[in-house]
């Protein structure tokens, strides 16, 4: 069995697997190619990856003759029409948002996961890629605010005078958001945090913030780790608290999502309008539409002398880490798909497996995905 590494493409400078684990990859009866410069950007070489037991090939060598290829950004759809029929691939393709490229799976008959999907389990957490890379867009959101900022985060008394802690807002308390909190926090700020999760509350306590209760949200507890849809009430109240918080806030950081939808919009034009002038957002869900209605993905953008941010791949920007922690998730999840004495061995009775497995020869297997279809078809 042939198990290929990819080079990402430009701007994404992670690679998905790092040469510590290959001897372990190796150990599960796999030979490992890797395609030459895999892991420049993240300051690997490739005699680091031979070192550790790797063949570097072009490529176009990979695509062919791999049996399982591992990438972090989605491929092209010429390149999947390169691999084999009967190869599998693993990534992160934002199934629920890409419908043309599940469509294409389905016609070539690929096996694909997207470990986004991987469920929010106990078990799963070692393979969970969401939240290793919110790690590092939370810590990196902050350091970002930090840098616009024309002022400091922590309190100083100096001799030329005293300077009060900047007030930093949190939304969404998930595990970028509490990365935030404890990266604002550890840079002396004082930090307030909103979630329409109550059961956040003692952790966005213990890490030094102010839990900013909203009344009335919906009962997310069956939605396995998942925030849910809002009522109209609620929305309105928890404007109302926004926009009081807000007005105050030096910083704001943005990271509520809600997955397979636009992401809720929380601070309006208004809101922005009346913050103080050189305060910095950073809307960590720029990618599913901003929770800041003036966010443009993957741009800076300067109102009333306020300065939003939208940056969405912030683990990009940190690829050693990034990395490191991308390649121990997509190990912890091939020791479900590979098994020594048959090879790559697809176990649908593991709910892991079969939460992240997108395709297979022409099937859709993941519930949600499937459900996504169905949706989308009724609506039609
Ligand atoms: P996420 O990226 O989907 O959302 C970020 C946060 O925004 C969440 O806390 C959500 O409740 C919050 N949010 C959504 N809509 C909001 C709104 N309108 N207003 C305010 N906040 C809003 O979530 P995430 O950070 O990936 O994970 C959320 C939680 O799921 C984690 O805190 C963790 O408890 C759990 N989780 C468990 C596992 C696991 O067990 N394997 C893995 C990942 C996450």
């Amino acid at each position: 069995m042939i198990i290929a590494i990819l080079k990402e493409t430009a701007p994404e400078r992670r690679v998905c697997m790092t040469p510590d684990l290959l001897p372990r990859l190796k150990a599960l009866g796999a030979e490992v190619w890797v395609e030459s410069g895999a892991g420049v950007e993240a300051y690997l070489s490739d005699s680091d990856y031979a070192r550790a037991g790797a063949e570097l090939k072009p490529r176009s060598e990979l695509l062919v003759s791999a049996d399982l290829l591992i990438s972090i950004q989605p491929l092209g759809f010429s390149e999947l029409e390169k691999m084999k029929a009967e190869a599998w691939w693993v990534g992160v393709f934002q199934p629920l948002y890409q419908r043309p490229l599940v469509e294409k799976l389905l016609s070539l008959g690929l096996t694909s996961f997207s470990l986004d999907m991987i469920p929010r389990t106990t078990r799963a957490q070692a393979m969970d890629v969401l939240s290793s890379q919110a790690t590092v867009a939370g810590y990196l959101a902050v350091l970002e605010a930090a840098r616009r900022l024309p002022r400091f985060f922590p309190m100083l008394m100096t001799a030329a005078g005293s300077i009060a802690p900047a007030k930093v807002l949190v939304i969404g308390a998930g595990v970028a958001g509490l990365q935030a909190i404890a990266t604002a926090r550890r840079l002396g700020a004082v930090v307030d945090a909103f979630d329409t999760r109550p059961e956040v509350k003692e952790e966005v306590q213990s890490l030094g913030a102010r839990f900013v209760d909203v009344e009335g949200a919906a009962d997310a507890s069956q939605a396995g780790g998942y925030a849910v849809e809002q009522t109209e009430e609620y929305k309105k109240r928890q404007a109302e608290k926004i926009a009081q918080y807000a007005a105050k806030a030096d910083v704001i950081i943005t990271t509520a999502q809600i997955p397979g939808r636009k992401a809720p919009l929380l601070i309006t034009e208004e809101m922005v309008k009346a913050m103080k002038p050189g305060s910095v957002i950073v809307d960590l869900a720029a990618a599913s539409g901003g929770n800041c209605a003036l966010t443009e993905n993957n741009k800076i953008v300067q109102y009333h002398g306020v300065t939003i941010v939208g940056q969405s791949n912030f683990p990009s920007e940190m690829p050693g880490d990034a990395s490191r922690m991308f390649a121990k998730n997509v190990y912890n999840f091939l020791n479900l798909l590979i098994n020594k004495e048959k090879g790559l061995h697809l176990n649908l009775d593991d709910d892991i497996v079969a939460g992240c497995c997108i395709t297979h020869k022409g099937q859709i297997i993941s519930g949600r995905v499937k459900e996504m279809f169905q949706n989308q078809m009724v609506k039609q």
